[in-house]
This record gives structure tokens, sequence and C-alpha cells, in this order.
């Protein structure tokens, strides 16, 4: 036996997150002064119509925040810049952000435009045994220099744990970070004592009250109790679920980016809702955030898919497939309320989640990306249709000959 520790059986795992991304990406590519703007909102159009898609920090202190309309935004915050999301931009960013991190290893997952799961096992020797926060470090300064953005890095032995530590790795004004939280193998319980059972990723609104009518509000609640008695009041599933999560336990893989085959958004409510125009406002927003999830990757989508669950956790869904890939907000969201308008007509009762997913993903090439911004899918050009017929080849070379991929899994916001 060697007196080595084993370490084959622990991952090293890293989630590089770009620090207010949309707003760094505006700021360099600087439309109508951007670049000098401390208060400054990106997203919206150009009417100033639509939802807040990310605001710098000083902006943010005004109380304005992702997802929030426009019209209240700036409100809130009258002396702010607007300036819409330069998708292009983001788009080669995300994709500067992606060739880096893949020298270091190729085990890269993108998780939305800005996120990135790295899985670094196995590199030791590679990296003459260097410790995995030396190593986020020097990814870190590689990003830098290479992309002009600010990314933080959290690491550890699993993709919860990377998660919440990149969270707390982000240099906020007021805080002493350096970019780089790293947790080492066996502190993993220890480090999750400091969070609120609402910071795991998905424990949304209603399962937060459940938790909270057995008391159970932070992780150091939730640690005291056995696992018998979190079973008991949560079920088997669930209740073994959350017992491993509040230890850090997650074994779910890093996924290469060939196996990412749909984008979607999904939000459970805080309290079920049956109301149409209620639903279709939710609609509006998830269907823009999985556009722009589409479009930051420089991608379109050809199948769109709406998934609701309703209030006794029936689970249904209809999809439509268009004769053109899409990537606008407007093409998608009207799609989607169809969808939507028959699932509601075959069964409608309250429901307890929304959910919308774009697939069939196709790069979009820049002469397909011209003609494809808003295309009426009854208008087929000759020309648009040889274009996405060879973008649709591109990715099913890469992505596989099926459709659907993950689907279904919310994506942490
Ligand atoms: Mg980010």
């Amino acid at each position: 036996m060697s007196a080595r520790p084993d370490r084959s059986a622990k991952r090293r795992i890293l989630l590089a997150d770009a620090d207010a991304f949309y707003v760094a990406v505006a700021r360099l590519a600087d439309p109508a002064g951007a670049g000098q703007a401390r208060l400054l909102i990106v997203g919206g159009s150009p009417e100033r119509r639509g939802v807040v898609t990310s605001a710098s920090y000083e902006a943010r202190a005004y109380g304005v925040h992702s997802a929030m309309p426009m019209a209240r935004a700036v409100r809130l915050c009258p002396g702010a810049t607007v300036v819409p999301v330069p998708w292009d931009a983001c788009a080669a960013k995300s994709r500067e952000i992606g060739a880096v991190l893949r020298r270091f290893t190729p085990a890269v997952e993108q998780a939305s435009s800005d996120e990135f799961y790295l899985d670094l096992s196995g590199t030791e020797a590679l990296y003459g045994d260097e410790a995995l926060a030396a190593t986020a470090h020097r990814i870190r300064q590689a990003l830098t220099t290479e992309t002009a953005l600010s990314v933080s890095i959290g690491g550890g032995t699993s993709r919860l744990i990377a998660k919440l530590a990149a969270s707390l790795a982000k240099p906020r004004p007021g805080s002493d970070a350096d970019g780089v939280r790293v947790v080492e193998p066996g502190a993993e319980g220890a480090f999750m004592l400091q969070f609120a059972l609402a910071d795991i990723p998905f424990i949304g609104p209603k399962f937060q009250e459940r938790l909270a009518r057995f008391g159970l509000q932070t992780v150091s609640d939730a640690v005291r109790q056995e696992r018998e008695t979190l079973v008991r009041w949560l079920g088997e599933r669930e209740g073994t679920w959350l017992y491993e999560r509040i230890r850090g336990i997650d074994r779910a893989p890093v996924e290469p980016d060939r196996d990412v085959k749909s984008v979607s958004r999904d939000e459970t409510f805080a309290t079920d809702l049956d109301d149409d125009d209620a639903l279709a406002a939710r609609l509006l927003a998830l269907a823009d955030r999985a556009s722009a999830d589409v479009r930051a990757g420089g991608l379109v989508a050809r199948t769109v898919t709406v998934k609701v669950r309703d209030a006794d956790f029936t689970t249904r869904q209809a999809s439509r497939t268009l004769a053109a890939a899409v990537r606008s907000d407007r093409v998608v969201y009207a799609v989607a309320r169809e969808l939507l308008a028959r699932l509601r007509a075959a069964r409608r009762v309250p429901a307890r989640l929304l959910g919308v997913a774009l697939s069939h993903l196709a790069v979009a090439d820049s002469e397909a990306q011209l003609s494809l911004l808003e295309p009426p899918a009854e208008h087929i050009e000759s020309e648009r249709d040889r274009a996405i017929s060879r973008a649709i080849d591109e990715v099913r070379e890469r992505f596989g000959r099926d459709a659907l991929g993950r689907g279904g899994q919310a994506r942490p916001t």
C-alpha cells in the first residue's frame, strides 16, 4: 500500500463563472458609451421594454436585478445607461472562455453562457501535483489575459461544492475574495454549514416551504437530523437527496459539451398559478432567458417545448418543431404561448412549475444568422434553407442525431 493518500477516488471539479458577464461584455463592446457608465443596465429592447438581463454592481445597489421589467429598473435607477445585450459579442466571449478552459482539460461542460464546469480529476501528474487552488489561479489569470474578463472559480470534489465555492469567490465590493475558492477534500461538511438550504441548487421556494414546516432553514438545522428523520418527513428520495447535499455529496458528473442537446429554463412557483395572464407573463420571462442562452451559445433552435407540472405533480409537455431554426425571443414566445394554450386546454388546473426548452440546436453560421433573426416559419427562402441544413448537419456531427438531451433539468440562474 502506498503511503500517499488515494486521490483517485476524489474528483477535482471547478466551476468558472464570469463576473457580471453581460455587463462586462457590454463594457468591452462599448455601445452607446457603455464602457464608461458606472450605472449600467443590460437587456430589453431599444424601446426599453422587456426585462433586465444583467446590471452593474453599482446599479444593483439601487435594487435593480435580472429578470426585472426594464420599465421598473429605469424608475429605480434613473441615471443608468441602458443598452441591449450585445449577443454576438457575448457568444464570441463565451467561445473564447471555452477555448481557454479546454486547454486545461477536455472535460469542460458549459452550463450557461458564462458558467463552465471543468473536471480536472487525474490531471495531478500533468500539473506536477499542483494544488487545485493553484491550477484555478492559473486558469483565472489566463482568462483575464486572453478574454479581458474577470472570472471567479470555485472548486471541490463535486459540482455542488464548486458551485457554492464560486459564489463565495466573487470579488464583490466590500469582500476580500480574490476570485478563487477551493474546498479541500474532507472539508465539505464544514464548508456547507455556512449556507441556507435555499442556497443549494434545486431547492426552490416550494421545497423551502416544506422544509421550513419542519424547522429547517439552514444547512446546520438539517445536519442535526438523522437520515431516517429526513426520510420520514420528506420521503425516501428527497430525504436521502437532502441528507447527501447538506454534506456536500453530489455524484453528478461533468458532461462535456457534446452531450448538450437542449437549453431549458424552468421556474417553480412560490404558490401554484392558475391565472392565464400570470402564466403567460412567466412564460415570456422563461422564453426570453432560454432564447438568450441559445443566442449566447452562438446557436439556433428548431424545437420549442413547454413543460407544465400540475398542482398534483402530473408533468405534461408539448413540443413543436419549426421549419426554420429560430433564436429570437419573439418567435420562441409566440410558439411557446400556443403550446401552453394547448396544454391548458387539455387540463386546466393550477400549475406548480413551468418550463421552456429549446432543442434541435444548430450552430448559427454567419450566413444563416443574417436571415434567421426573426423568420416567419412559413416563409423559407431556399438559400436560408440550405444554410439551415448545413448548420443542422454540423450540429448532428457535433451532438449526435438525437434532438432532446438532458432536457428538463433546471439550470441555476
Ligand atoms: Mg456569472
